[in-house]
């Protein structure tokens, strides 16, 4: 993890916010290659999962939204996590993920049992004693105010309310029908306890999230399974092996009261196993309470059979940020090429390579050559990122590229001036090609974008 925090830094891929001011409060910023990746990350999610099906719409709701909905919503009342912190050096920490971490439990939203079992059971993994305060919860929503209005209003801890509230107007303005969904990516904000494990834990971050709308009769077993099935496809396309996914089924016990089922999508993450996705069947739960809050109808009129009936709603989540670091994970190799000799390579589908192309001069100071070079990455530029680079010798540059992952270098040589071609380098096999520079943008359409 050390290894990918630093490299995410020199490369320009995440680097830690407000470095000048010595850091503040674990946050990131995307740096060039960084913002590419998740932005192609988020592309690849709006095109399977919005454009791609019919049955899909978008959304972008605003991030400080009504007060009232997180009353409806439940989150003032409950959406708490426990702290507790080391009296001694006055650490603090997440009680339920010390203990998790610890004894390998899972005492989530039982107060009293966290207390006790840290309390006779853990020492402080920062300064080794046992002199605990009690274990408090903490409602995570950042507040602040805006004029005119009345008392504290909220960041949004999740998209999805904005997908609530919007729901009436979705129905009433397109032409959706039951079974149907909408998705929306956009910033959340949490007052997580303790942020880390890099862009793991944050307390701002960027969630994808869908509201699949079902009518209360459906058989939603068969669905809910599908849409597991699309989260680890999704998880797989940014390049996670299948042997590092897994589920984790919320136990009955621990579910909302109005939740049927929750799942989690796993990652072996650097640091271990943990959640990078989730799906959550939540009833009518959400329009029950939105209704009764802002008493607006929010049943839907089935046209064919005239019944009208709230629907029923699954929940398939997605975090960009995880994403993000699940494609920066899976992508980094280090390839071992003999006498000393050790390749990094990001081998990210190419669908996510923050630079798809990148085009080089064979020397800087011979000028038809630049002039050569720089008239194709003029013409691909506009339909591919692409990158130009005369610094150093070509093996330097494949290298520079391998690193942050572009797929495919170009180079113009002596010949291209006599013959109109170029060599194609691919970054995995580290193979060459020569290609008519007519043919280039041909040959890109299908490497890059089928
Ligand atoms: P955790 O148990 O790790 O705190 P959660 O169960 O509270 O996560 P959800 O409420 O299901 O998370 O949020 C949906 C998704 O948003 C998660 O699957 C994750 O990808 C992402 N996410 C949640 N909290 C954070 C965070 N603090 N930083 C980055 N991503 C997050």
């Amino acid at each position: 993890m050390e290894k990918i925090v630093s490299f995410c830094k020199r490369k320009g891929f995440v680097f830690p916010a407000c470095e000048i001011y010595g850091g503040f409060a674990n946050a990131y910023s995307y740096g060039p290659y960084g913002v590419e990746l998740k932005n192609n990350i988020k592309k690849l999610w709006w095109n399977k999962f919005i454009d791609g099906r019919e049955d899909m719409v978008g959304l972008d709701g605003p991030i400080l939204l009504h007060p009232k909905l997180w009353e409806a919503s439940g989150h003032l009342s409950g959406f708490n996590d426990a702290m507790i912190d080391c009296k001694e050096c006055q650490m603090r920490y997440r009680a339920d993920n010390l203990i998790q971490e610890t004894l390998g439990l899972d005492l989530e939203g039982k107060l009293d049992e966290m207390s006790k079992t840290i309390q006779e059971q853990i020492k402080c993994p920062s300064c080794g004693k046992k002199n605990w305060t009690e274990a408090r919860f903490f409602n995570m929503m950042f507040k602040t105010e805006m004029n005119g209005i009345e008392g504290p209003v909220y960041l949004r801890p999740e998209t999805a309310g904005a997908i609530f509230v919007d729901y009436k107007n979705v129905v009433d303005s397109c032409r959706v029908k039951v079974p149907f969904g909408i998705g929306q990516i956009g910033k959340a904000f949490r007052n997580e306890i303790v942020a880390r494990n890099f862009i793991f834990r944050v307390r701002e971050f960027e969630q994808m999230e869908i509201e699949y709308f079902i009518s209360p009769e459906t058989e939603w077993e068969p669905l809910f399974d599908k849409w597991l099935d699309l989260q680890e496809e999704f998880a797989r396309e940014l390049g996670a092996k299948p042997e590092d996914i897994r589920r984790y089924e919320h136990p009955k016990a621990k579910l909302s009261h109005y939740s049927r089922k929750t799942v989690d999508i796993e990652y072996n993450f650097p640091f271990g196993m943990s959640e990078l996705f989730g799906l959550a069947h939540r009833g009518d739960f959400d329009l029950t309470q939105h209704q009764k809050f802002s008493g607006t109808d929010l049943t839907y009129l089935d046209q064919t059979t005239g019944q009208r009936y709230l629907p029923h709603v699954l929940e398939p989540t997605f975090g960009v940020d995880r994403a993000v670091l699940v494609a920066l994970s899976a992508a980094y190799t280090e390839e071992d090429l003999g006498e000393g000799d050790t390749r990094i390579v990001l081998k990210f589908p190419v669908k996510l390579a923050p630079t798809k192309v990148a085009i080089f001069p064979l020397l800087k100071n011979k000028p038809e050559l630049v002039a050569k070079a720089r008239e194709i990455f003029t013409d691909l530029k506009g339909d591919f990122k692409c990158e130009f680079d005369d610094n150093g010798n070509v093996g330097k540059r494949y290298r520079r590229q391998d690193e942050v992952g572009t797929p495919f270098c170009v180079t113009v040589d002596f010949d291209t001036l006599e013959d109109n071609a170029v060599t194609v380098r691919d970054r995995d096999t580290m193979k060459q090609e020569r290609i008519k520079i007519e043919e280039l943008k041909g040959y890109f359409i299908d490497k890059i974008a089928k």
